[in-house]
């Protein structure tokens, strides 16, 4: 397990089966999502995707301890007060990761939005060793970092290389469902879809779905949560976890 102010991973390397990339640990960040921090937004499309109120950000851990939530929303509060002192931390944090994936022997991946939306492409400058870089991804080109995102317009992006972003869906606002399946039409991009139950993905798992909307093919994506290395123009199939069991808002499906 790594641990530290900004990320921290849960211990477990996963083998990235049938391929040659060989075993990924990864640090995720978790801030407080959407507004929580009362100083400012780190989700600004979760009102349009209404996603909010079934967030992942109080399952597991957070779901149960007050204390981690305060710790979050200290960390977001930090992130608004002082961009570059939260930079500092952060590099400073990645690349005690690194050395310690690389003394485990595993390849390190990084989630910075674990929950949280943050275009950590733009306007995030860092410096590592005295060197400026435009971003964290810059800066760790030894790193794959990636995440999820409700910002479709990212995906038009030139993002870096070691940089994966997926598309995730809501049908809170037909606006929004709207606008990611055109953006997932045009950019090729994955979109990950979360389903009432396990019962409910495994059914559609291997098939085409919401054709002709989507006509893309749903894969498991609770078997690894390296994204990075999901074929391109799927549906990642996850289902409800905590409080997202209950959402009715639409942004789970099923
Ligand atoms: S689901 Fe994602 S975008 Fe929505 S509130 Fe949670 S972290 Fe933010």
């Amino acid at each position: 397990m790594f641990k530290s102010k900004t990320i921290r991973s849960g211990g477990n390397a996963k083998t990235i089966k049938g391929d040659k990339l060989g075993n990924y640990e990864t640090a995720i960040m978790y801030l407080a999502p959407a507004s929580q921090s009362l100083m400012g937004n780190v989700c600004p499309m979760a009102g349009q995707a209404g996603c909010e109120l079934g967030c992942l950000s109080k399952a597991g851990r957070a779901g149960m301890f007050s204390s981690i939530v305060e710790a979050r929303i200290a960390k977001t509060q930090r992130y608004f007060k002082s961009r570059e002192t939260f930079m500092a931390d952060l590099v400073k944090d990645i690349a005690a990761f690194v050395r310690y994936c690389a003394k485990k022997q595993v390849k390190a991946a990084v989630r910075l939005n674990g929950t949280s939306d943050i275009q950590w492409e733009v306007a995030h400058p860092c410096s590592r060793d005295g060197v400026t870089y435009t971003s964290i991804f810059a800066a760790f080109p030894e790193v794959q970092f990636y995440d999820y995102t409700k910002i479709y317009k990212r995906a038009y992006r030139s993002l870096p290389s070691n940089y994966s972003l997926t598309l995730s869906y809501s049908e809170a606002n037909p606006a929004y469902a709207d606008a990611i399946t055109k953006t997932a039409r045009e950019t090729g991009a994955n979109v990950a879809v979360v389903y009432r139950s396990k019962a409910h993905r495994d059914s559609l798992t291997g098939f085409y779905w919401r054709a002709p909307q989507f006509d893309r093919v749903v894969i498991d994506g609770d078997e690894t949560d390296m994204r990075f290395t999901d074929p391109k123009g799927v549906i990642v199939g996850l289902y409800a976890k905590g409080p997202a069991k209950r959402d009715t808002s639409g942004f789970v499906v099923g």
